[in-house]
Order: structure tokens, then sequence, then C-alpha cells
């Protein structure tokens, strides 16, 4: 027997129709790309939307459609989000940090058919235009007077495009399952691989945030999303916070730290998120300036490891309550925050900042279990560590145009992150499966890096490995096994390096060893490696 309630189904657009409609008078403020500060409120952005999903009707746009964006965080980009959405096309997040060749595969495996792009980034996509044949309009998000003189074919400016249409427009109506967003995420070997999002594990996803033990959105909040829209869903904030009804503030290019503490300042920013790269310029910057953060909450920190002294210092220093993050681009992002509770809430303050240097606990709506390398669970103790899994109603089963499930046979996913978990839920990531580096946010790929350098003359293997670093969290450290005779040095390696991979992968030292450890089945035993090299500083 079913129930009698009603079919209501979950889609994005109902976020902004919600926040519109009953806090319709909050504000969206942009630090446009353009310069000037922007102001606008919840119901101009639902308008804007619906705008933006007329305009691409009239294009020519329909259900299942893939249409990119390679932008900042600004309210234009929210518009185009809703409104890609709404009319039941896939929002497709180009992130444009990585380099040509990746971005040039991922839009030809998506098929993009329009890229809105912001002015920072037009120079990028007119490099590889030749190679994007799928695309067959550029917007470029800005308004007439600003708009670039422009190699890119069929280009408009954004404002012109959107002044052609009213805001008089139904959303579309489709199942809650149909896909809503597609974010590609770089694997160790191979080609990134497209995380498709529904329309209902976003809302849920929204929602599920914005519980109070986990990001805790308010209505009255004013939340400074840092973290970009072209990571990782922006941590759901695009749907969270129209669905507290919280003011928004969105930084554009400015990420450096007298940008994010102007806006923290002068908006009265009480909750903020963003990866500890970031928050170490604002550190840096409220320590060289003497200010205070007297109007911030709290800060969520995720992405990468939180650094012992970054949780103290905002805590202890500016007053500021961390919330530890962890989660991953499958996960639509979030999988755990490290909010205290009630356990845990008698500990004095030592041992609760300790505590908060574990990734911490999950919400409803994931589930994680610790496994050995033969599947069996491990014991919750705090000690036992294995690979990390899990599940729930937000997470990918699969990944766009791949055959198969990217599940284990009873359905769970491999986070490649080793951890244990303790008995009160916390869970602490000790190691990464997966072979790859984080530096600043983004992916290095130690594999391709290892590929380029074995052939540098008298280079017998190559082994890369991310180890801990002050400023990007991670920095690749390459170590080398010469060929017999060979003197080849670190100068000579990096020499040859150069210009064959992205300069941001460049290996910070290079170390050359007697021989480099192997498991059975003869892959480099890049833990081991990083056990024996745990205590190494580099020079940079
Ligand atoms: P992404 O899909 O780019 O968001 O990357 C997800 C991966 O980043 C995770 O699987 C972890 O390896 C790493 N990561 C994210 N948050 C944390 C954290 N708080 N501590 C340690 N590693 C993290």
């Amino acid at each position: 027997m079913l129930g009698l309630m009603q079919d209501y189904p979950l889609l994005t657009h109902t976020l902004i129709d919600h926040g519109a409609l009953n806090h319709g008078e909050r504000e969206m403020v942009t630090r446009s790309v353009e310069g000037p500060i922007r102001r606008c409120t919840l119901a101009d952005v639902r308008s804007r939307s619906l705008r933006v999903a007329k305009a691409l009707e009239r294009d020519g746009v329909t259900l299942g459609d893939r249409i990119a964006t390679m932008a900042w965080n600004t309210e234009r980009h929210v518009e185009t989000w809703f409104g890609i959405m709404g009319l039941g096309a896939i929002c497709h997040t180009l992130n444009p940090r990585l380099f040509g060749e990746q971005l040039d595969y991922i839009v030809n495996h998506a098929e993009d058919e329009i890229v809105f792009v912001d002015l920072t980034f037009v120079p990028i996509l007119e490099a590889l235009k030749d190679r994007l044949g799928s695309v067959r309009k550029y917007i470029v998000l800005t308004d007439a007077d600003h708009m670039p003189d422009t190699s890119l074919p069929n280009a408009v400016a954004y404002e012109e495009w959107l002044g052609g249409v009213d805001d008089d427009f139904a959303w579309k109506h489709f199942d809650e399952n149909t896909a809503a967003a597609l974010c590609y995420t770089s694997g160790t070997t191979g080609h990134p691989k497209g995380v498709l999002y529904s329309h209902r594990s976003n809302v849920l996803h929204g929602l599920m945030v914005n519980q109070p033990d986990i990001f805790g959105l308010r209505s009255e909040d004013t939340m400074l999303a840092i973290v970009p829209m072209f990571h990782a869903n922006a941590w759901a904030l695009t749907f969270s916070v129209p669905a507290a009804g919280a003011r928004m503030v969105m930084p554009g290019p400015g990420l450096d730290g007298p940008s994010i503490y102007e806006l923290l300042d002068s908006e009265r920013v009480t909750a903020t998120a963003a990866v500890p790269t970031v928050w170490l310029g604002l550190l840096q910057y409220l320590e060289q300036t003497g200010s205070k953060l007297p109007h911030l909450e709290r800060v969520v920190i995720g992405g990468a490891a939180c650094p012992p002294m970054m949780i103290r210092k905002f805590e202890l220093e500016y007053g500021v309550e961390v919330i530890h993050g962890w989660g991953m681009t499958e996960m639509s992002p979030v999988g755990t925050t490290g909010k205290m509770k009630h356990a845990t809430s008698t500990l004095d303050r030592e041992a609760q900042l300790k505590l908060k240097e574990k990734q911490g606990r999950a919400p409803f709506l994931v589930e994680l279990k610790v496994v050995d390398d033969e599947g069996r669970e491990l014991p919750r103790d705090g000690k036992s560590s294995g690979h990390l899994l899990v599940r729930g109603p937000c997470i990918s089963r699969g990944y766009f145009k791949l055959e198969g499930s990217a599940l284990t046979g009873d359905g769970w996913f491999d986070t490649g992150d080793i951890a244990n978990i303790d008995e009160l839920g916390y869970m602490q990531i000790t190691d990464r499966d997966k072979d790859v580096i984080k530096s600043g946010g983004e992916w290095i790929s130690s594999i391709e890096v290892e590929n380029v350098a074995v052939g540098c003359p008298g280079v017998a293997e190559a082994a890369v490995i991310g180890l801990p670093h002050p400023k990007w969290s991670e920095r690749p450290l390459l170590i080398v096994l010469r060929e017999p005779g060979s003197e080849v040095d670190a100068e000579a390696v990096l020499g040859y390096l150069d210009g064959k991979i992205a300069a941001w992968w460049m290996p910070n030292d290079v170390v050359f060893v007697d021989e480099i450890p192997h498991t059975a089945t003869g892959k480099i035993q890049k833990m081991a490696l990083r056990k024996q090299f745990k205590d190494f500083e580099f020079s940079n």
C-alpha cells in the first residue's frame, strides 16, 4: 500500500522559488568581475533565472542538453545554474584551472552546446575554440559596455542576450531523478570522470548541509560563498542558501586575503566556507594588519585536511568556530563535519580542539564504514584504519557515459581515502589509497608527472608523492632511481619536466634513492614512500 502524500518532486528550482517567495528581499552581493560591488535580491535572482531558462529555450535548448559555465562565484553564475536546471538541461561547471587538454576532453565528452564564460576566462576558451566542436554559442557574463573583442564564434554579452526576454516563463516539469548538473573530477589515471548530480540529490544535499550540526545556515546568516562554483558543486551553497533564506555574498575573482577580509568586514558576514589555502591568505592578512573578525561566527574548512594551527588561530585568537569538513565531488560533496556533540560537549577546550583535527562525523543521509583489504568491516575504535566506504542518496553510483557501476558488489562507494572511525563516530583520514596530490584544492596526477619524468635521460624509475606543505596543503616530491652509472641531478630532471607538465604541477623537490618499493603486482608502494619521507621538508 502506498502512502497518501502529495507527489512533489524535489527539483532545484523549487529552492530559488522558496527563497524568492519567502525571503525575496534578502540580498545577494557580488564583487563583480568588472570591479564594482553589485547588489540584488533573491527575488531578482529568481526573475533573472527564469529569463535565462526562457532565453535558452528560445536558443533551442531542451531537456538533457549540456550547457557549460566557466565562471567565478557571482550572482550571474547563480542565475545560470537555476535557469539551466529549471529548463531540464544539465549545468556543466568547467574548472578554469585545468589545463588545455583536459578542458578540451571534458567539453567534447560532455558535448556542451553553449558555454557561459566570465571575462577572465575568455582567453582560455579562445585558445581552445577550434577543438570545441560541440559548442555553438558563447555567452560572455558581462554587459555590452564590457564585451571584449573576442575571436570566440557566435559570442554575445549576457546582459544583451538576457535583454531579449522577460521572466514570463514556467519552470519545466520532470522527474526528480532527472540529471541537473555535471562536474568532472580528475582521476588517478586516464581522463577526468563526470559526476552527474540529479535534481533530487541536489535538493536533498542542500537541505542536509543546513542541518544545525553541519553548516547550520539560518535566515539571519550572511554566507560568504568562497568555495568556487566550479568545484564540487560549491559545497551545496547555491542550493542551501536560498533554502535557508540567508544573505549570500559572492567574492567573484577576489580570493586573496585583503579582498576576502574586506567582504567579511563590510558585509558583516556570519558564516563562510573555503579550502585551507584561502584561509592561510586571510590569516596572514589579519596578522599583518592586526584586524579582527567581529561578525564572523563560523568558518567551514574542507577539501583538504585543516592544519591544527588554523583551527587554533580561528577559535582562540579570533573567536570563530571552525567546522572542519570532508567530502568529495562524488558525494555532492559533503560527507562529514566535525561539530561537537552531546558526548564531547563536556571535554575541555584542548581536547575539543584536538577532536576538530579529525574530519568529523556523518550527517543523516551519509553512511560511512571502514573495511580491510578483504572488505571486512573494521571496528569503530579510532585506531583501525582501512578503506573508507560511503553510501547515501547524494552519492554517485556511476559516471557520465561510463559503462557499469562505480560501487562495490554490496553497493558502497570507495572514496579512495584511508581512515578510521572512533566510538563516537568521528572519522579521521590517515592516508590516501588513490594516487593523486591535492595542492591548493586542485588535483595533481602523480602518475602523469611520473610518466613524463621517466623519459628524462638517466632516470630509471620515478615516483611522485604528495607531502604536507604549509601554504598549499600538499605539494609533489619527485623520488628518482637513477639508471646505473647516471649522474642526472635535480636541476636536469626539473629542466626536463619544464614545459611538459602544467607549471603548478612541477615537483617542489627531487630526491634520489637506491630503491623504489613495489607491491606484489609491481605497483609503486606510495604509502610506504609517504611513510619513508614523512619528515621531509621542502626547500620551497
Ligand atoms: P574533491 O572530489 O576534489 O572534492 O576531492 C575529494 C578528496 O579530497 C577526498 O577524497 C580527500 O582525499 C580530500 N579531502 C577532502 N576534504 C578533506 C579533509 N578535510 N581532510 C583530508 N582530505 C580531504
